[in-house]
């Protein structure tokens, strides 16, 4: 299986009918760069910052974010790398930092929100980000944000760093696209408020599943209750998409349901543009895609939305496949 995966490595991802979509690979450490390339990954779509916090007994200092930045960025060679600012918080624990407990973590104090708050930490990730910037094709974006302020003012902090590294003479690319993650309910509601202020939007259906359906994502006992391919979803999905669209914004998705053999075909027809998932995921992903026709898979879509349940949903996404095989 791993041989005859190995024929799409080098290959473009182009549906049956040529659409063009982008498969990038989800990393965390620095070692995953090199498993994404071996695996045909045609960029990062999401580098979780947070291990570079984690595992150790202090902040990592600006300079050594620098280089793990420019690392990846040198590697992909100018394939496009959107990297995650910090998301900490939630089941991420960083136990130097001695942050109030909370009772509700993944519905406290996390990622953009704690960055905003101490906005020293924050500062720091954005110069090694902005002086990493030169030696690749560096994307920026911000995580769990639910409205439009928090994303001013994100925005506004990142601003102000370039400007001052600019006045100290430091080169800083000119070409950063600046995104954001669509992981609240709230954000892909109303994705139409933020498409002209972004130039890109990633879905984390990890985190909006487990918002939208009130679900935690690491609790057994509502996992039942944890369904990527619920109408609710998809629908979601589809007014971020559609957003984006009006904005001539592009739309990438980097939750678990990417690399899902069984959601691919519907995200495709919904238009996505870039699947990023687990290096491991890649081939098996692109050679699925190489066997279906987007044309039609945007109408099956269409009709997806209007069942009742994850249940008819998946009955129906196989019934189709099962023709077409
Ligand atoms: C997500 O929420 O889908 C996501 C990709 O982010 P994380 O899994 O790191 O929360
Ligand atoms: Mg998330």
């Amino acid at each position: 299986r791993k041989a005859e995966l190995a024929v799409w490595v080098d290959k473009p991802s182009l549906a049956k009918d040529g659409h063009r979509i982008e498969l990038a690979a989800n990393i965390g450490k620095l070692d995953d760069v090199q498993k994404a390339l071996d695996n045909g990954a045609e960029g990062i779509g999401l580098f979780r910052t947070e291990f570079l916090y984690m595992g150790r007994q202090e902040l990592p200092s600006e300079e050594e974010q620098f280089q793990s930045y420019k690392y990846v960025l040198e590697k992909m060679a100018g394939k496009p790398v959107v990297i995650r600012t910090l998301d900490i918080g939630g089941d991420k624990e960083l136990p130097y930092m001695d942050l109030p407990k909370e009772s509700n973590p993944f519905l406290g104090q996390r990622a953009l929100r704690l960055c905003l708050e101490r906005d020293d930490l924050f500062r720091t990730q954005l110069r090694a980000l902005l002086r990493a910037s030169q030696y690749g094709n560096l994307k920026i974006m911000f995580p769990m944000i639910a409205v439009r302020d928090e994303l001013f003012e994100a925005k506004r902090i990142l601003k102000e760093e370039k400007q001052l590294l600019i006045e100290a003479g430091v080169a800083v690319s000119e070409s950063i696209e600046i995104g954001m993650m669509i992981e609240i309910p709230s954000a892909a509601i109303s994705a139409d408020l933020f498409a002209p202020h972004v130039d890109f939007f990633s879905i984390g259906t990890n985190d909006l599943i487990q918002y939208t359906m009130a679900a935690d994502r690491m609790n057994e006992t509502v996992s039942y209750l944890y369904q990527p391919s619920h109408p609710s979803i998809l629908r979601l999905i589809r007014l971020v998409i559609e957003a984006a669209r009006q904005e001539g914004k592009w739309v990438g998705l980097c939750g678990e349901m990417a690399g899902d053999l069984a959601s691919v075909p519907l995200l495709l027809g919904l238009g996505l543009h870039e699947f990023s998932m687990s290096a491991g995921s890649l081939l098996q992903t692109r050679e699925l895609i190489a066997g279906l026709n987007y044309a039609q898979w945007q109408e099956h879509a269409k009709q997806a939305l209007t069942l009742g349940s994850q249940q008819e949903v998946q009955a129906f996404v196989q019934e189709i496949q099962k023709g077409e095989n």
